[in-house]
């Protein structure tokens, strides 16, 4: 079976073609965008990153089912991660293609767009969660990064609530699913069984929750809610925005959860022994498939961690399972 990375236009179901373009100096290799064909043109689900590789392979792909980029008519963004939302914005100022993208991630744009903002959002929020020296490398790591905005102008349409939209002959659910951004959401095609995931539901990795330059109060328990809706919903295709396509969204949504039961468990477990910062915690649990260290880890993949276990923290808090305090400018849990 050839990689999914593998560049081309891959039919996925009639008139639907799964794209994967590129995202060089990214773990995550490449982003699978879905073009979808609705009548006068193509509407694409997510857009890919707005760099000169995955335009050329946009086009070339395209041009592989006698398409073009200006066949492009709109683009239902996923979530506002640049690997998704910013190729749709390139794209539209060239043929005037028209983005949708989630209501939820306009705090995220704004903050992106403000000029008053002196320092990183992560930085405050690596501090509370009782790790100074990672807030301190993230502050050296992102202090000459300004962003080119325009790459990220706002979306035509703000989508709001599960709603349904009509692309060509086909019927599209446009589900709110919170959790890896606020504003993320998933499209389903229920009459042709198929889900366009985003990164809501991925194969073979999980997405990152508690990542947000604006917090969720609670990231950790909409991503568990969005899963169970999706639960809710038949039994689907998978199409994700990283990985291959594979049979069932529910076997998917089903372990994701089981990851994040063993999580919390293994949360707990720090805890009842010792009272702790997410930092603390995040430095006894073990990270990625192959069982890494905290330590052994980049401070962006660090910082991603520590915010990760956070938002594991904060459920256990809701719950009423633990307890917290502040305690010389960081969180402190105990049982
Ligand atoms: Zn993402």
């Amino acid at each position: 079976m050839t990689d999914w990375t593998e560049p081309g236009a891959y039919e996925v179901a009639p008139g639907v073609h799964r794209i994967p373009l590129p995202l060089p100096m990214d773990g995550l290799r490449a982003v699978n965008v879905y073009a979808i064909d609705n009548g006068d043109g193509l509407t694409l689900v997510d857009g890919g990153w707005a760099i000169e590789e995955a335009r050329t392979l946009l086009e070339s792909s395209l041009a592989s089912i006698d398409r073009k980029v200006s066949d492009i008519t709109s683009f239902l963004v996923t979530h506002v991660h640049r690997d998704h939302y910013t190729q749709a914005v390139t794209v539209r100022r060239e043929f005037g293609s028209h983005v949708s993208l989630g209501i939820g991630d306009k705090p995220t744009l704004d903050l992106i767009h403000a000029t008053d903002v002196d320092e990183n959002p992560y930085v405050p929020m690596l501090r509370l969660a009782g790790a100074p020296d990672v807030a301190k490398e993230w502050a050296d790591f992102t202090a000459d990064s300004t962003p080119d905005l325009s790459i990220w102008e706002y979306p035509d349409t703000w989508l709001e609530d599960d709603h349904q939209l009509t692309v060509g002959s086909r019927t599209i659910d446009a589900v709110s699913t919170p959790g890896h951004t606020q504003g993320h959401f998933v499209f389903a095609d229920v009459a042709d069984g198929l889900l366009f995931a985003g990164d809501h539901v991925l194969p073979t990795i999980t997405p990152s929750i508690g990542f947000e330059p604006v917090l969720a109060d609670q990231p950790l328990r909409d991503f568990l809610e969005s899963l169970a809706k999706v639960r809710a919903m038949p039994d689907l295709q998978l199409l994700p925005a990283h990985g291959a396509v594979t049979a069932s969204s529910h076997a998917r949504v089903d372990e994701l959860i089981a990851f994040h039961d063993h999580r919390l468990d293994l949360c707990r477990a720090a805890i009842s022994d010792n009272p702790g910062t997410s930092y603390d915690v995040a430095q006894q649990l073990p990270w990625t498939k192959r069982d890494r260290k905290l330590s052994e880890m980049d401070v962006f993949n660090t910082a991603l961690a520590t915010l990760e276990t956070r938002a594991h923290l904060e459920l256990l808090v809701a719950r009423g399972e633990m307890t917290r305090a502040t305690i010389d400018g960081a969180r402190v849990y105990s049982m």
